[in-house]
C-alpha cells in the first residue's frame, strides 16, 4: 500500500488491447465464465531475475573523446536483487548491471515493477529506455512510480544489460520484481494484479456510497459521514496506487501525489471515527493525532509546493509518524475501554487490526519480511466493513430502542388519560355529591329529576315526590354539639337509603332537610314508604357520647297520576312538585310536626295556578 507503487507509459495500440482485456477479464471476474479469459490466449512463460545483479556506487567513467561510458571500468559487487542497495551513504547514483538469460520469446521485453527513483537502460552502449531525466553531472528529479514494460534488442541475449539509477531518496535501485518474457505475458500479469486490486476499491466506494447516504438520513451524522470519507480516501489511495491508474492516465507523479495525501490523511479520518464512536469517552489523544496530521499535511503541502523538499521524502518520515499516531490512539482507546460500550470496543479492535495490517504492509513494501500480497488492503477494507457494519447495527438497534421508548410513552400516556378520565369522574361526583352524607347534592337532583320527569312523561307513569325537614334540630345543635348534628344527619341520609329503593333519587336538598324523587311508584305505594320512612326515622337512635339522640322529621307527599301533558315543561313540573311538597310538609310542621301529609293530583292542571 505505502510505497509500493509500479507504473508505465503504454502507446495507443496498448490501451486499446488494455480496454479489450480489461473487459474479458471483468467477464472472467465478476460474472459466470471464469475460463473465458483464459480461453482467449494461456500466456507464455516469463523468467524472473534474480541472482546474477551487479552493481557499482557512483557515475562509470566517461571515455573522453567517444563520450561513451567505460562499463569495463566499474568496481560492481554482486547482490540478490538490486533494491535498497546497501553503502548508498551519500551517492545519488548507482549503476546496475545483468546478463540476460536467453529465452525463446517472440516479442522479448523486460518489466520492472519500480524504479527508486529514475533510470536510464544501456545495451550495447545505446541508450534503450529511460525514466525520467539523469543529467551528465548526476542529477534527476523524482518522477512518480510507475511500472516500466519495454523492448529488449533481438541480440540481448549476447549483452549485457546495464542501469543507470538516480536517487536522492533513502532507497535506490529497482524495487519489487524485474523479469523478461513475452510482451504479452508481462502485461497480463500486470493487469490480472490491477483488476484484483479493484474488487478492493468498489467494495471500498461501496462502503463509502452506504455510509454517505445513511449520514445523510440519519441523525448520527458524523459516524457514518467520517466512515464514508475514510473510504473514499481509501478507495482513492487504492485507485492511484493500482496498476491500472496508469493505464487510465499516465500522470505518475499526480497519482503519487494523490496517493501520498490520502496515505497522510488515514489517521486524521480515524482520529474523527473514534472521538465519533467514543463521543461518550473521547480520547484526548484522539484530539492530538488529529491536529498533528493535519499539521503535517499542510507542512508537506507547503514545503513541497515552496521549496526543493519532495512530498515524496515526507514519506519514511510519515510510516514512523503513522506507527507512532495510530498506536497512539490505540492506546487511547484501550485506556478508557472498561468505559466502552460494545461498539467503541469493536471499533478499538478494528483500529488494531488495521494497525496490524498496515504495519505488515510497510514492512513488506520495505522487503523487510516477504510480501504479503494485500494485506494491508484487506485491513483497510475489513476496517470500513466493520464501521458501516457496527453503525448499521447501531442504527437498527436505535431503532427498535426507539420503537420501544414509544410503545411505553404511548402506554404511559393511555394510563395517564385513563386516570385523568377517573379523577375527571371523581371530581364530577364529588361537585355532584353533598360530602357530609354522601347523598347527590340539589344541583345533581335538579338534573336527574328532570331527566326521571321526563321519563314519567314518556312511559305514562306517576311521579311522586317526598321533602322532609328534621324537627327541631336547632336543639340537637345546642344541646349535643354540631358534630353531633352531623351524625345526627349522616344517620337520617343512612336510614333514608336503606328505606328506598335502588332507582330513588335521594337529595340533602338545605341544612336539615331532604328530597326524594320516587322511581316510578304508584301513590298507594309511595305512602306506604313514606309512612315507613317517618316510623323508621323516629326508631333511629343516635348514640353520641354515650347519649342516645332521638329524631323525628316531617314529611310533605305529592303524587302525580298523569304527567303526559307536560311534556315540554319538566322544569316547572319540578319546580311546583317541590313547592307542593313543601307546603304540605310545613302544614305538619304546623299540625305539631313529626308526621306525613299527602297531597294526590290528577294532572298537573291542578298544580297550575289560574
Ligand atoms: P323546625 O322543627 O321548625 O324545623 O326547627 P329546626 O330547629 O329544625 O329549624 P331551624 O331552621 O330553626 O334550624 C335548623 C338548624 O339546622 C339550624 C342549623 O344550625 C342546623 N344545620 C343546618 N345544616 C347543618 C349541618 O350541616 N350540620 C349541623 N350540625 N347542623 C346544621
Ligand atoms: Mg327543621
Ligand atoms: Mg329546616
Amino acid at each position: 500500500m505505502v510505497i509500493s507503487l509500479r507504473q508505465s507509459l503504454p502507446r495507443l495500440a496498448e490501451r486499446r488491447y488494455v480496454m479489450m482485456k480489461l473487459i474479458s477479464l471483468l467477464l472472467s471476474l465478476f460474472i459466470v465464465m471464469p475460463s473465458l479469459a483464459d480461453s482467449i490466449q494461456q500466456p507464455p512463460a516469463k523468467q524472473v531475475l534474480t541472482g546474477n545483479w551487479l552493481y557499482h556506487w557512483g557515475d562509470l567513467p566517461k571515455d573522453p573523446t567517444t563520450g561513451q561510458w567505460l562499463f569495463k571500468q566499474g568496481k560492481w559487487n554482486a547482490i540478490d536483487f538490486p533494491a535498497d542497495i546497501p553503502g548508498q551513504k551519500d551517492e545519488n547514483i548507482v549503476w546496475i548491471k545483468i546478463d540476460l538469460p536467453s529465452g525463446n520469446w517472440r516479442d522479448p521485453y523486460l518489466f520492472a515493477s519500480s524504479v527508486d527513483l529514475t533510470m536510464q537502460v544501456f545495451h550495447k552502449n545505446q541508450q534503450i529506455y529511460h525514466f525520467g531525466d539523469i543529467d551528465e553531472q548526476g542529477n534527476g528529479q523524482f518522477e512518480g512510480w510507475p511500472w516500466h514494460v519495454f523492448q529488449l534488442p533481438n541480440d540481448y541475449a549476447q549483452h549485457t544489460l546495464y542501469f543507470r539509477v538516480f536517487s536522492d531518496y533513502p532507497y535506490i535501485g529497482l524495487s519489487g520484481e524485474v523479469a523478461i518474457g513475452d510482451r504479452f505475458s508481462l502485461l497480463n500479469d500486470v493487469y490480472q494484479r490491477g483488476l484484483a486490486g479493484l474488487s478492493f476499491i468498489l467494495i471500498l466506494l461501496l462502503v463509502g456510497i452506504i455510509s454517505t447516504v445513511m449520514g445523510t438520513i440519519k441523525k448520527d451524522r458524523v459516524v457514518a459521514i467520517s466512515t464514508g470519507l475514510l473510504s473514499f480516501n481509501l478507495a482513492l489511495m487504492m485507485f492511484s496506487e493500482n496498476e491500472l491508474s496508469q493505464v487510465v492516465l499516465f500522470e505518475p507523479l499526480l497519482w503519487r501525489y494523490i496517493a501520498a495525501f490520502c496515505y497522510f490523511l488515514i489517521p486524521a479520518f480515524l482520529a474523527i471515527i473514534t472521538l465519533a464512536w467514543l463521543k461518550e469517552k473521547p480520547p484526548l489523544v484522539a484530539y492530538v493525532v488529529l491536529i498533528i496530521t493535519t499539521l503535517f499535511v499542510a507542512g508537506v503541502a507547503l514545503l513541497s509546493s515552496f521549496t526543493s523538499f519532495s512530498f515524496v521524502n515526507a514519506y519514511p518520515y510519515f510510516d514512523v509518524l503513522f506507527i507512532v499516531l495510530v498506536l497512539a490512539l490505540i492506546i487511547g482507546c484501550f485506556s478508557r475501554f472498561n468505559k466502552l460500550g460494545i461498539t467503541g470496543r469493536l471499533m478499538t479492535f478494528g483500529i488494531l487490526a488495521l494497525f496490524i495490517s498496515s504495519v505488515l504492509d510497510m514492512l513488506s513494501a520495505s522487503g523487510l519480511i516477504t510480501w504479503l500480497g494485500h494485506a494491508g488492503q484487506w485491513g483497510l477494507v475489513l476496517f470500513t466493513l466493520a464501521s458501516l457494519t457496527i453503525y448499521l447495527v447501531q442504527d437498527w438497534q436505535q431503532q427498535i430502542a426507539l420503537n420501544d421508548l414509544t410503545h411505553q410513552l404511548e402506554s404511559k400516556v393511555l394510563n395517564r388519560t385513563a386516570e385523568l378520565h377517573e379523577s375527571k369522574k371523581q371530581l364530577e361526583k364529588l361537585s355532584r355529591e353533598d360530602f357530609l352524607t354522601k347523598l347527590i347534592n340539589r344541583r345533581a337532583f335538579s338534573d336527574l329529576a328532570l331527566n326521571e320527569i321526563s321519563n314519567a312523561v314518556r312511559h305514562k307513569r306517576p311521579v311522586s315526590l317526598v321533602l322532609f325537614d328534621l324537627d327541631h334540630f336547632k336543639e340537637v345543635n345546642d344541646k349535643y354539639g354540631h358534630a353531633t348534628g352531623d351524625l345526627v344527619l349522616k344517620a337520617v341520609a343512612s336510614t333514608t337509603k336503606d328505606t328506598c329503593r335502588e332507582g330513588d333519587l335521594i337529595c340533602r336538598y338545605g341544612g336539615e332537610e331532604f328530597v326524594i324523587l320516587l322511581h316510578a311508584t304508584e301513590p298507594e305505594y309511595a305512602q306506604l314508604l313514606v309512612q315507613r320512612l317517618c316510623a323508621a326515622i323516629k326508631d333511629l337512635d343516635v348514640i353520641a357520647n354515650n347519649k342516645t339522640i332521638k329524631i323525628t322529621a316531617s314529611f310533605g307527599l305529592i303524587c302525580l297520576k298523569d304527567v303526559t301533558k307536560h311534556y315540554e315543561n319538566t322544569e316547572q313540573v319540578l319546580e311546583q312538585l317541590l313547592a307542593k311538597a313543601d307546603k304540605m310538609m310545613y302544614e305538619v310542621k304546623v299540625a305539631g310536626r313529626d308526621g306525613v301529609k299527602v297531597s294526590e293530583l290528577n294532572t298537573m292542571e291542578s298544580l297550575t295556578p289560574k
